[in-house]
């Protein structure tokens, strides 16, 4: 078989293989890389999948993207390091699960993506005898899951910026109690300057020679692994077509859904359950799209996104193309701009969306410990609350994203208990701490980042 390649969302950059877009992460003309073909799961090979564990439907799934990068053998081993741990599919009443994506080493769906991203990256780092830095920003879990993943790898830096006053104290300090080969920053801003910072880094040549590449999830590298866990729920609920609510923020998580309903997973509808940052919900009933800047500050902070970057991608399947408006020195002079409207009525038919506000996440949460003593925290909150508001014949999954013992201030004042903290994150709390503060401003976290890592 021939190497898929991918293309970017701009369509002004060259087509890349799998290896270049995990490498590059953004294509250079700030587009994202999207797959020119999707290979298809077969019928047969999906009934197989309920008898299988995770790694192994893993396998099935990854293999076919990478066919000629990697050795089989080396894939499969791959996977069977990333995901050693748990993946519950609890059923909550007829026709209603939670998948808990949080059993990972840091208690966030961030690890699936993480945990593969860094193996299949010192693998090619290695391979071409090359040392590369990992550029990220995060609202709050990202930076924690990649650091765990990349901790103490020979030829990987990490350099994360996380805006300072919005993530939580245990977030914080799953980034800053590590040292070594992980490097935080911490910045006067919000997670869309941090993100900002970011892209712009990507394209300036002057940092050409730290290799940099991204483990946002503007890297089609990170939505590859996160394919999985939906062939996976489906398969444990044993059901003819599924409805999947997942909470969403940056849309990588959704994407991994939309890829795999593409490869032939039969996916009804997804909800796509957002906090008050509306912009998506509006644009689905308009057809207009408007970013929310500033985004609005909600308790799921990992969803505090007014402008998410995958919109990109599912705007560009459906034939539409949305892009940011850039002046010569590629600053952002116009977020989000719609240059052509996709097929807003085929989008219709495959997602609804709901805005969750903070007062219906506040009664999930509580609704829910009384109904069925289940702890949710406020990301999971949102896509339940959104189920409740989505009439389903067929079953839904609702996607649990967070450890609510990360959010023990919330969980506390709404029902009075200290959520108990899964082993992981145990000890974190009395550990000292070392990050880099800086204004939001491109050319001081320029600076410091060279002076760091040059
Ligand atoms: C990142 C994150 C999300 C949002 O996922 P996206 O892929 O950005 O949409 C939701 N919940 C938690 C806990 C997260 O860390």
């Amino acid at each position: 078989m021939e190497n898929i390649l991918f293309a970017s969302t701009n369509k002004m950059a060259a087509s890349v293989t799998f290896k270049e877009a995990l490498l590059k992460g953004q294509a250079p003309d700030y587009g994202l890389y999207m797959p020119l073909y999707i290979p298809r799961i077969s019928k047969n090979n999906l009934n197989t999948f309920k008898d299988m564990e995770y790694h192994q439907i893993a396998y099935e799934i990854i293999l076919p993207f990478l066919e000629d990068v990697i050795e089989s053998e080396k894939l499969y081993q791959i996977l069977v390091d990333a995901y050693n741990f748990e993946i519950p599919v609890q059923k909550v009443r007829e026709n209603f699960y939670l998948m808990w994506l949080t059993k990972g080493p840091t208690a966030s769906f961030k690890d699936f993506a993480a945990r593969f991203m860094s193996k299949i990256m010192e693998y090619f780092a290695r391979k071409e005898g090359k040392r590369y830095t990992v550029l990220v920003a995060t609202s709050g879990d990202t930076g924690g899951a990649v650091a765990n993943a990349f901790y103490g790898l020979e030829n990987i830096d990490v350099v994360i910026l996380f805006p300072q006053k919005e993530i939580t104290e245990r977030q914080r300090k799953q980034m800053t109690t590590l040292g070594g080969n992980i490097i935080p920053f911490s910045v006067k801003g919000q997670f869309d300057d941090c993100q900002a910072i970011v892209k712009k880094a990507f394209n300036d040549s002057e940092l050409q020679k730290l290799n940099l590449t991204s483990a946002n999830s503007i890297n089609f590298g990170r939505l590859l692994p996160q394919i999985v866990y939906y062939f996976y729920g489906y398969s444990k609920v044993g059901q003819k077509n599924v409805v999947f609510s997942v909470p969403s923020g940056n849309f990588g998580n959704l994407m991994g859904g939309v890829f795999a309903k593409q490869m032939g997973l039969p996916v009804k509808r997804f909800i796509v359950a957002v906090n008050e940052n509306d912009e998506f919900p509006r644009f689905l009933t308009t057809g207009q799209y408007k970013a929310v800047i500033p985004s609005r500050q909600c308790s799921s902070n990992a969803m505090n996104v007014g402008h998410p970057s995958n919109l990109a991608r599912l705007v560009y399947l459906y034939g539409g193309w949305l892009t940011d408006e850039r002046n010569k020195n590629g600053d952002v002079t116009k977020k989000g701009v719609l240059k052509i409207s996709p097929d807003m009525q085929k989008m219709r038919e495959s997602f609804v969306s709901y805005s969750i506000t903070e007062k219906e996440v506040d009664k999930t949460i509580l609704e829910f410990w009384r109904k069925y003593k289940i702890l949710l925290e406020p990301h999971g909150a949102v896509a339940v609350a959104a189920v409740e508001k989505y009439r389903s014949e067929s079953a839904v999954i609702s996607i649990e994203t967070a450890d609510p013992a990360k959010f023990p201030e919330q969980i506390k004042r709404l029902i009075g208990i200290e959520p108990q903290i899964p082993s992981c994150l145990c000890g974190i709390d009395d550990k000292a701490e070392d990050f880099i503060s800086i204004a939001n401003d491109y050319e001081v976290f320029k600076d410091s980042f060279i002076k760091k890592l040059c």
